[in-house]
C-alpha cells in the first residue's frame, strides 16, 4: 500500500461531487488520461449516488454515513464505497443492464462502474448495506 485516505461522508445528494473531487485529487497522484480520470469520477459517483439513493432512501432524516477508502498500491488505484443500509436483495439481478428498482431510473450506474473500472465486485447483505470495490 502506498498511499490510503478514509472519507466518511454524510448520506446527502449534495454530497456526491464531493466524493467525486476527492476521487478526482487522489487519481491525480498517478499518471493517468483526462479520459481515465473523468471514468474514475463517474464510477465513484455513481456507487456513493447509489449509496444515497437506494441505501438509505433520498428523504432519509437520519445521519447515515458513507465510507469511501481509497487506496494506492504499487500500479493501482482502488476505490471502496460502503453503506450500512437496505442492501441488496439480488446482486446479479441489480448489475443488469437497465435494471432498477425505480421506474425513473436508467438503471445504468453498475454499467458505468464496470465499464469504467477495471475491476468491480459487489458484496451486501440485506438490512446490512453495501460494499462497492473498484480498481483502475
Ligand atoms: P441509475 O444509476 O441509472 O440512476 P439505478 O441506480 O437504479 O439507476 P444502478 O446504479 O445500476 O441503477 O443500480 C441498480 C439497482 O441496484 C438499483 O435500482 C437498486 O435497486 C440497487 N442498488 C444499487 N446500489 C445499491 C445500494 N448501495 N443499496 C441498495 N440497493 C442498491
Ligand atoms: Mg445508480
Amino acid at each position: 500500500l502506498k498511499n490510503q485516505i478514509k472519507l466518511s461522508i454524510l448520506s446527502l445528494s449534495e454530497n456526491v461531487g464531493f466524493a467525486r473531487i476527492a476521487a478526482a485529487a487522489f487519481a491525480a497522484q498517478v499518471d493517468l488520461t483526462l479520459t481515465e480520470i473523468d471514468e474514475i469520477k463517474v464510477a465513484v459517483s455513481e456507487a456513493v449516488s447509489n449509496a444515497v439513493i437506494h441505501g438509505y432512501g433520498e428523504n432519509n432524516k437520519e445521519a447515515n454515513y458513507i465510507d469511501l477508502l481509497m487506496n494506492l498500491y504499487q500500479n493501482k488505484l482502488e476505490f471502496i464505497v460502503i453503506d450500512y443500509g437496505r442492501g441488496i436483495a439480488d446482486i446479479e439481478e441489480a448489475r443488469q443492464p437497465s435494471f432498477s428498482t425505480d421506474p425513473e431510473r436508467m438503471g445504468l450506474g453498475f454499467v458505468f462502474m464496470e465499464s469504467f473500472m477495471d475491476e468491480l465486485e459487489v458484496k451486501s447483505k440485506l438490512g446490512q448495506g453495501t460494499t462497492v470495490i473498484m480498481a483502475k
